[in-house]
């Protein structure tokens, strides 16, 4: 029971509360800036008073922000920069509008370039306000670059509207046509990491151009790996409407320089239009954000290069990352186009791991030391412009057991050299000298840079044939 001198005293300190009210509302548009100002006037209300919602992206992705922003304005849209200093980079974009400090005004745009492909660029906006209709209400949008300098690894987008109703569909659009008119997608795509640290984006690479003819490998193998990786994505349709998936992981395997990056390379060359992320050594562990592409933008190939470097990694047993690898190949759905392509030159270090996860990977296919024949034809593909007989030429095959094609390749090239040192035409015995020199036994460490047998710092039988072995390829 409430007595009368209560209900004054409460009635006291809720006049009290309305007039912190009343002050503290008039102070925040006392300090409201002139941006401040321009951005309430297209929003119909205060925008100090408006929540903000804010959205990340991948620096790599902000083209593509830039471009579907562009094209979801309506009508009457306008796009204005920010003056105030250099703290403007660091102030968010509610201190834009209401700041006891700096007088945040309506001034030039940042622009920056980035890149849209591998040979061209676009202006995108960098700092700098949009302000829109959506659906007919008025939205307001701060758009921002990641500036790792500043300690912000991505870029920003701050919106504003007094519904909030418009807000959640205009972001969810935004994500929508950012994916439609991607220039990400049907690109091949490598991850470098920035200066400032461990973040890293996207970067275009050219295709490459390897042609089935380009590469000598022993009969079937390269149909095989053609046929996993190429095959199933022409067939996805009918593949899918008979319930089979299509997610498939491909390990290619076998001694340095025997050709399966330039394998990876021709299948890179033949799937024009799809979707690739190359990543190679310790940009592996960009892992998560390449499954993330290639699940948004498939049909997409996945290249991880030299795989067994990231399971040696030193303190890392249990092996983090490749087991972070391997999670992200079983995270994506099995009806994803996607292909994950991996190669290795010491396919013992992976054989534990790919044993305790089974699934992984479903076709394995050993890249080995070329047999003689191979290595004929090597030769004479490397030797194709070159004078040398086709005996000298066979004569050498026979002796360069052991050896892989870049093995033949760097022969081929030193012959040619030591013509041009002599001021002459290369001829048969500059190929013989040479591979004499080359298998000579002070030249081991050569060798095995080029990648031949018995020269590795691995346990690997010599002759390579090892695979029947393994458990995780199924079959
Ligand atoms: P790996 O990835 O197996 O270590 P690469 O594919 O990088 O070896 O080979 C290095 C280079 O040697 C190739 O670019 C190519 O010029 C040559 N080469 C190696 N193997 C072959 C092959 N099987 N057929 C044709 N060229 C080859």
């Amino acid at each position: 029971m409430l007595h009368d001198d209560d209900r004054e005293l409460m009635r006291a300190v809720s006049g009290y509360l309305r007039r912190v009210n009343e002050v503290s509302e008039r102070e925040a548009v006392s300090t409201r800036t002139p941006l401040g100002d321009v951005i309430s006037e297209h929003l119909g209300v205060d925008a100090s008073q408006v929540p903000v919602v804010v959205e990340q992206i991948a620096d790599h992705r902000l083209v593509d922000a830039d471009l579907a922003l562009d094209a979801l304005g309506e009508g009457d849209g306008r796009l204005i920069g920010v003056t105030g200093g250099d703290q403007r980079h660091h102030q968010r974009l509610s201190e834009w509008i209401t700041n006891p400090h700096t007088r945040y005004a309506p001034g030039p745009v940042d622009f920056a370039e980035r890149a849209t492909g591998p040979s061209s660029s676009a202006r995108v906006v960098s700092l700098g306000v949009r302000l829109l209709r959506f659906d007919g209400v008025p939205i307001a949008l701060a758009q921002r670059a990641a500036s790792p300098e500043f300690g912000r690894p991505a870029a920003l987008l701050e919106v504003l509207s007094a519904d909030d109703a418009v807000v959640t569909r205009f972001l969810e659009t935004l994500r929508q046509t950012m994916i439609e008119r991607s220039v990400l997608r049907g690109q091949v795509l490598s991850f470098q990491p920035t200066e400032y640290g461990r973040d890293a984006g996207a970067t275009f690479v050219e295709r490459p151009a390897v042609a089935a003819d380009d590469i000598v490998l022993g009969a079937g193998v390269l149909e095989e790996v053609v046929q996993h990786v190429i095959g199933i994505g022409r067939n996805s349709e009918a593949l899918q409407r008979a319930g089979q998936h299509l997610k498939r992981g491909v390990l290619m395997y076998g001694p340095p320089g025997t050709g399966k990056t330039l394998t990876v390379r021709h299948l890179l060359t033949e799937t024009a239009g799809v979707t690739a992320v190359v990543l190679t050594g310790s940009s592996i562990r960009f892992i998560g954000a390449a499954a993330e592409i290639a699940r948004t933008f498939q049909p997409a190939i996945v290249v991880l290069e030299d795989i067994d470097l990231v399971a040696m990694e030193r303190h890392s047993s249990p092996q983090p990352l490749l087991f972070e690898v391997l999670d992200a190949l079983d995270g994506l759905d099995g009806d994803a186009d996607v292909a994950f392509i991996m190669t290795t030159n010491r396919v013992d270090v992976l054989e534990r791991a790919l044993a305790e996860r089974p699934g992984r990977v479903d076709l394995a296919v050993e890249i080995p030391l070329p047999a003689p024949a191979e290595r004929r034809r090597l030769f004479r593909r490397y030797a194709q412009a070159l004078p040398f007989t086709e005996d000298s030429l066979t004569a050498a095959a026979e002796r360069a057991e052991g050896t892989t094609g870049s093995f033949a390749k760097e022969l081929m090239r030193r012959s040619v050299l030591r013509a041009i040192r002599e001021e002459r035409e290369p001829r048969d015995e500059d190929l013989a000298e040479e591979l004499d020199r080359l298998m000579d036994a002070r030249q081991h460490l050569t060798r095995a840079m080029l990648g031949s047998a018995g020269e590795q710092d691995s346990d690997l039988p010599p002759d390579g044939h090892h695979a029947a072995s393994f458990g995780w390829f199924g079959g």
